[in-house]
């Protein structure tokens, strides 16, 4: 089954307005050279998202932004809705992202929510799962990934409005990177989780993404991998160069 690879590039909460623009230049010129074998999209935060747009203009670089709120306006103070992201050029919407799970307490339910709103909006989602080290240690891992798909992926998911995102929390901006072998185990259990969710042709389809220390160095043999199809990329994502050579791995 071919799947077109993405990788997409999760800035959090960086950048002022200048930096946001020369990044999302250097991408756009860059993979514009490069005629990459992958979709290519960056998720700036909020405040940088009309620029990085202007930025990208002319490019196939897809923006996405980082959350959203469930409803689609109102009294909702700090707060940014998928409509308010549609009409600001974004493409995509990641949810469920282990900080955003850690930090502000977001259950699979909420994630699940705010997709079924983000999808209703014409956006497409990034859903994130993953482990921690002590499930991991505990033998885990699969187990609780499969509880957070079966709870976090609307069913209204399609493989063209939904990519799944893999990311260990233990490898997240750790250095430490899952070894080929366990995200594909992760990756491929997964699958047949989506397959019982939504179907095995909308799992065959359907976009899995690994994050978690995602470099240079590892991308290769990671992409490599039967049921990776992408990197979602934190650190790396943030210098244009390991940022591009990272598409270049995608074959
Ligand atoms: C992420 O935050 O999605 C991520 C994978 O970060 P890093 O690449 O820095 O580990």
């Amino acid at each position: 089954m071919s799947r077109k690879f993405l990788i997409a590039g999760n800035w959090k909460m960086n950048g002022l307005i200048a930096e946001g623009q020369a990044l999302a230049k250097e991408i756009a010129t860059a993979t514009k050279a490069l005629k990459p074998n992958a979709e290519v999209l960056v998720c700036p935060p909020f405040t940088l998202l009309t620029t990085v747009k202007k930025a990208l203009r002319g490019s196939k670089v897809m923006l996405g932004a980082q959350d959203c709120h469930v409803e689609e306006k109102g009294a909702h103070t700090g707060d940014i809705s998928p409509v308010m992201l549609k009409d600001a050029g974004c493409d995509y919407v990641i949810l469920g992202h282990s900080e955003r799970r850690s930090d502000h307490r977001e259950s699979s339910l909420l994630v699940k929510t705010k997709a079924e709103s983000a999808l209703k909006a014409g956006l497409k989602v990034i859903i994130c799962i993953g482990e921690t080290l002590d499930e991991r240690k505990a033998g885990k891992a699969l187990e609780v990934t499969e509880k957070q798909i079966k709870a976090s992926v609307p069913s209204s998911s399609t493989a063209s409005n939904t990519v799944i995102a893999y990311e260990p929390v233990w490898a997240i901006g750790t250095g430490q990177t899952a070894t080929p072998e366990d995200a594909e185990e992760v990756h491929a259990h997964v699958r047949k989780v989506l397959a019982e969710k939504l179907g095995k042709g909308v799992a065959s389809r359907m976009r899995i993404l690994y994050g978690g220390s995602m470099k240079p160095a590892n991308a290769a043999e990671l992409l490599a991998k039967e049921d990776i199809d992408g990197g979602l990329i934190g650190g790396a994502s943030l210098k244009s160069a390991d940022f591009v050579s990272i598409v270049r791995s995608a074959k």
